[in-house]
């Protein structure tokens, strides 16, 4: 855990945060920001800086098991949902710890821009 890692503040327990789901491995909770209806954050509770940092391997299938569990339960998995992961500066990623968005709720528009 980074002391200084938002995200691994909130995985802590240590910064609060609206909790959607939790596994051993990882946790949802609703982004402060929302783009859509249904937005939710997927983290690994183990620091990886994004998704290419390699220590994030063994978590990758539960990460997007949770992602997929998560519109079940947000009962957006019919109508649609998008799973995103912004990775660095291109990809437009501004908290340096592995995230996958999970939006819904409303139809998304394509290319994201
Ligand atoms: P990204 O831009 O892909 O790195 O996404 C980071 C996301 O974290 C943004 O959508 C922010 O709105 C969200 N965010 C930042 N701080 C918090 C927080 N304290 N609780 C929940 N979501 C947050």
């Amino acid at each position: 855990m980074s002391t200084t890692c938002l995200f691994c503040r909130i995985a802590s327990g240590e910064i609060s945060a609206a909790l959607v789901a939790e596994r051993e491995s990882c946790l949802a909770f609703r982004d402060i920001a929302p783009q859509a209806p249904v937005h939710v954050l997927i983290i690994p509770r183990t620091h990886a800086s994004s998704l290419n940092d390699s220590s994030a391997n063994p978590v990758l299938a539960d990460l997007l098991a949770l992602a997929r569990d998560v519109a079940l339960q947000e009962g957006i998995a019919e109508s649609g949902y998008r799973v995103v992961v912004n990775t660095n500066d291109d990809g437009g990623q501004s908290v340096a710890h592995l995230h996958l968005h999970v939006l819904g709720g409303r139809a998304l528009r394509w290319p994201p821009g």
